[in-house]
């Protein structure tokens, strides 16, 4: 087939997901159609590398092109492609994976419920903790806290969780038994004189004043990224995940940690949860699980939760709520294969040591010019936000699309991909975790000429 006509079918045929589909039927976005990889790099159909700072979606962390994971999905689909895990049937490879997850997982964790993607394995999260209230008495408390700017997925449920207006408007969302509460995004303080420790006492006090007008009796959850990912890459204030698992803990409030960003390595930790010294109730997997070789999430649920849940089969029969293809072994033989090689590469150290790298060198580099804000991150996580003025903050007129531009000056002029996060000027970076220091220069260096031709 010709580019041209896989660009016709494409066109014809293809409905693209989060795509301004009036202006893709119209040919002003063209589909750039992606062929091989190795390491960081991608290389499309006409044999043009790219450097993939963005690790797919944040999701290739042990970067493109690993036989090992190729090899053992395609050992398992020869084995045995599939096999459902309802009661009283599993498959050895999704058997051994949960094992390893739980390995990995901070102690106070016990069982790992397999889904698909992040956005299903959240509404998974959402169904275990008001089946959790069902049991306990209380099914009023029902209400599910969420960020501003959080990301949790785009189904009905975890749409109305995404605190971003894009996911709201046009669908009826959020749905009533989602509540949003302030973003820990200290760049963006009510008042600039806020110390982080201020500005951390600031978002406690915001949800306790949503907690006192819902009722804590109505509350069954409150749901977070360890680090804000698509709503801008915001690691919290100094303090913050200590001060509102004080809150939750007062209230009886679960804490849900969406780990579908920084699970698996991505902060230098194996989990966020670890890195921030979160004690979760449940924790979300997807993404770094698999490293996207193939489709695979988890709910990795506590101690706490399970025993509940345990015993409320007795009283209620057993839980309905399944999917066909969960636990799915070929994604468990990515997800094994892909957990071995985590640990043979010493990914969970690199991202510490890289993603440091890449940070520093990134704010040398940029945090003098007139038109950063700040340059912000944690482990291989890594964004730039861009202000018209420096002194007041004052973002600059989106009608300009800057970041997008800078974004695609990136990719013309040097072959590296970044992302225009959803909302806001801000460039977001998330490399494979296994990025060296001399791709994290390429990175910089090349930001700082897409900056450069941008803004001059
Ligand atoms: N949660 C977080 C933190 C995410 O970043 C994402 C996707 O980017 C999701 C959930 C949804 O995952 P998926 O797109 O696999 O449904």
């Amino acid at each position: 087939l010709t580019n041209d006509q896989l660009a016709l079918w494409d066109r014809e045929n293809f409905f693209h997901p989060s795509t301004h589909l009036a202006q893709h039927a119209r040919g002003e976005t063209t589909t750039r159609i992606m062929r091989g990889g190795d390491g960081v790099y991608i290389e499309d159909r006409d044999g043009t590398r790219f450097l993939d700072a963005f690790a797919g979606l944040y999701c290739v962390n042990v970067g493109y092109g690993r036989p090992e994971i190729a090899e053992a999905i395609a050992a398992q689909a020869k084995e045995l492609a599939y096999y459902h895990a309802y009661v009283g049937h599993g498959t050895e490879v999704s058997i051994t994976l949960a094992k390893m997850i739980l390995d990995r997982a901070p102690s106070n964790m016990s069982k790992v419920y397999f889904g698909l993607g992040g956005s299903d394995a959240n509404e998974t999260n959402v169904k275990l903790v008001w089946y959790y209230n069902n049991v306990l008495g209380r099914p009023e408390k029902k209400k599910i806290i969420s960020r501003w700017r959080g990301y949790h997925g785009s189904g009905l449920m975890t749409g109305s969780l995404t605190g971003l207006e894009l996911f709201h408007k046009a669908f009826d969302l959020p749905l009533p038994q989602v509540i949003h509460t302030e973003a820990p995004y200290y760049y963006r303080r009510p008042k600039a004189e806020m110390t982080e420790a201020d500005f951390t006492a600031h978002c406690v006090a915001e949800l306790e004043t949503l907690i006192d007008r819902e009722g804590a009796d109505t509350i069954a959850a409150f749901i977070g990224e360890p680090v804000l990912g698509t709503g801008g890459i915001v690691p919290p204030p100094a303090g913050y995940w200590e001060a509102i698992q004080t809150v939750l803990r007062r209230h009886d409030i679960l804490l849900i940690a969406d780990e579908v960003v920084t699970g698996f390595g991505r902060l230098g930790s194996m989990f966020g949860s670890d890195h921030y010294g979160i004690e979760a109730d449940i924790i979300t997997i997807a993404k770094g699980l698999t490293s996207a070789y193939a489709p695979l999430s988890g709910s990795i649920v506590s101690d706490r939760v399970w025993k509940v849940l345990e015993q409320g089969t007795d009283a209620l029969g057993p839980i309905g709520h399944g999917w066909t293809y969960s636990a799915h072994p070929i994604g468990a033989a990515a997800g094994v294969a892909n957990l071995r090689l985590i640990d043979e590469l010493g990914l969970v150290s690199n991202a510490g040591d890289v993603g440091g790298y890449l940070n520093r060198t990134m704010r040398e580099a940029l945090a003098d010019h007139p038109n950063v804000g700040e340059v912000r991150g944690e482990g291989m996580l890594c964004a730039v936000e861009f202000v018209e003025d420096r002194d007041t903050r004052r973002p600059f007129d989106p009608a300009r699309k800057l970041v997008p531009q800078m974004a695609a000056t990136l990719l013309a002029q040097d072959r590296v991909i970044a992302r225009a996060m959803p909302q806001g000027d801000i460039l977001g970076f998330a490399p494979p975790l296994c990025l060296t220091r001399e791709e994290a220069d390429k990175v910089v260096e090349a930001t700082v000429r897409a900056v450069e031709a941008t803004l001059s």
